[in-house]
């Protein structure tokens, strides 16, 4: 196995009750680990990385923990949590690895709340935005998250050099992403599509992308789509490892970063489906 995850066991300490809690990712690495999968410990990005994507003002109150929402609470340390799952974002894109650490970052746009939300949706600062500012490359976003990513979609709308395109569950939170807007190709899908259906829907997603405009691909894997998740498509194993595959076959410089996914066990073994998809493609 190739891709190496990018993991600290410092991402736990934070969130027991929350439905965003350690479990989720302790329980995956565990799995990953007993596969023999190799990790990296990141190191946290410092106000520099954050300033890429997000306003001076809004880093200074996660900092001070004066922001808080009725999904997203200003947890004692937050910002250090917040910057060491960027960290892990930014030593994945370095690597072509997998960040899987928490807090996840896809509903935070520059101020917080992302294009009219109320909520961050768990997240704090946008870990897979600031590693593609950081890259300064031309870059594909893929989030295969359940839910739409409208803080990526806020930071990228108009970019000339990022096209971000989103297959989510709707109706669903953020509410966001019903249509394709410009560089922002957005498929909002029924509860339990199904995976030939999913499936095809990415195909028809990537098609409307010239691929030679990207020398990168970011994954933002959230695995919420599973089949009984928060989001849930109806998507199992087996569909991870063809979205893997698909990943593969754009011949691009690639990371992953983790987003959602609510069964630790789920995610675990949905990572290892799609690495391996990923790697027996290349
Ligand atoms: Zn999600």
């Amino acid at each position: 196995m190739k891709t190496k995850i990018v993991y600290s066991e410092k991402c736990l300490g934070y969130g027991t009750w929350h439905i965003e809690g350690p479990q989720r990712v302790k329980t995956a690495h565990d799995i990953l680990k007993a596969k023999g999968y190799e990790s990296l410990v990141p190191t946290p990005a410092n106000d520099n990385d954050l300033l890429t994507v997000h306003d001076a003002e809004y880093i200074w109150k996660v900092k001070k923990g004066l922001v808080e929402d009725t999904d997203t609470p200003a947890y004692d340390n937050i910002y250090e949590y917040a910057r060491l799952s960027v960290g892990g974002a930014l030593l994945a894109s370095k690597i072509n690895g997998l960040s899987l650490m928490r807090p996840p970052g896809h509903h935070v746009g520059r101020n917080g709340a992302a294009l009219g939300v109320y909520t961050r949706g768990f997240c704090y600062f946008n870990n897979i935005a600031i590693a593609v500012k950081e890259l300064n490359k031309r870059t594909l976003i893929l989030d295969i998250d359940g839910h739409h990513g409208n803080g990526t979609q806020e930071v990228f709308q108009n970019d000339e050099k990022v096209f971000y395109i989103s297959l989510h569950q709707s109706p669903n939170y953020p509410g966001t992403g019903a249509f394709t807007e410009g560089n922002c190709i957005n498929f909002a899908l029924p509860t339990n599509y199904g995976g030939q259906q999913y499936l095809e829907t990415l195909d028809k997603a990537l098609s409307m992308v010239n691929l030679d405009r990207f020398d990168v691909v970011a994954v933002s894997c959230g695995f919420d789509t599973h089949l009984g998740d928060l989001a849930s498509l109806g998507l199992t194993g087996k569909d991870y490892r063809e979205i893997g595959k698909r990943v593969a076959r754009l011949k691009k410089s690639v990371f992953f970063v983790l987003e959602g996914g609510y069964v630790g066990e789920n995610v675990g073994l949905d990572i290892d489906a799609l690495l391996r998809g990923y790697e027996e493609t290349l």
